[in-house]
């Protein structure tokens, strides 16, 4: 009784670990598995070449993708083809990282996202425009600049 209630009392004096989120910032690991994040190469264009090896990778089969083909007045990816619809279901994802070591152009990662708890299942369908780096010079900034 006495080392228990030992333990407790040294413990009440010390400092809380406890991290204050909201009202503060989380701290994540660098290798944290969060939201994905689709990349763009240096000249803005998308990194996905819609080529499913992601989706193929997928042991939840939460990937969907539509492939379009790219023409020169609509050019959205450097290869022959970009993925015209890409979504990932987080009902069933798992953060396993395969789509991530499958893609071969680096076009998606895991991004530091985590906010993953809504009332209505169907908004964890998250599309390509809600995952899709913004532009490609924000995303090589520091991320102290980048979030301004
Ligand atoms: S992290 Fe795993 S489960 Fe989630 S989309 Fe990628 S391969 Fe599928
Ligand atoms: S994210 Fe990568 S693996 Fe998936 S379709 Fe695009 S280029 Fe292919």
């Amino acid at each position: 009784m006495a080392n228990g209630f030992s333990v407790t009392f040294r413990t009440m004096f010390r400092k809380s670990a406890t991290e204050s989120y909201p009202e503060q910032p989380v701290n994540f690991q660098p290798r944290y598995r969060g939201i994905h994040v689709l990349h763009r190469d240096e000249n803005g264009l998308e990194k996905c070449v819609g080529c499913f090896l992601c989706a193929a990778a997928c042991p939840a089969n939460c990937i969907y993708i539509e492939a379009a083909e790219n023409t020169d007045s609509n050019r959205i990816s450097a290869g022959e083809r970009y993925a015209s619809v890409y979504n990932i279901d987080y009902s069933r994802c798992i953060f396993c990282g395969y789509c991530v070591e499958a893609c071969p152009t680096d076009a998606i990662t895991h991004g530091h996202g985590f906010e993953l708890a809504p009332y209505d299942i169907n908004s964890l369908v998250y599309r390509k425009e809600q995952m899709l780096e913004k532009d490609a010079l924000k995303h090589s900034l520091p991320k102290a600049v980048a979030a301004r």
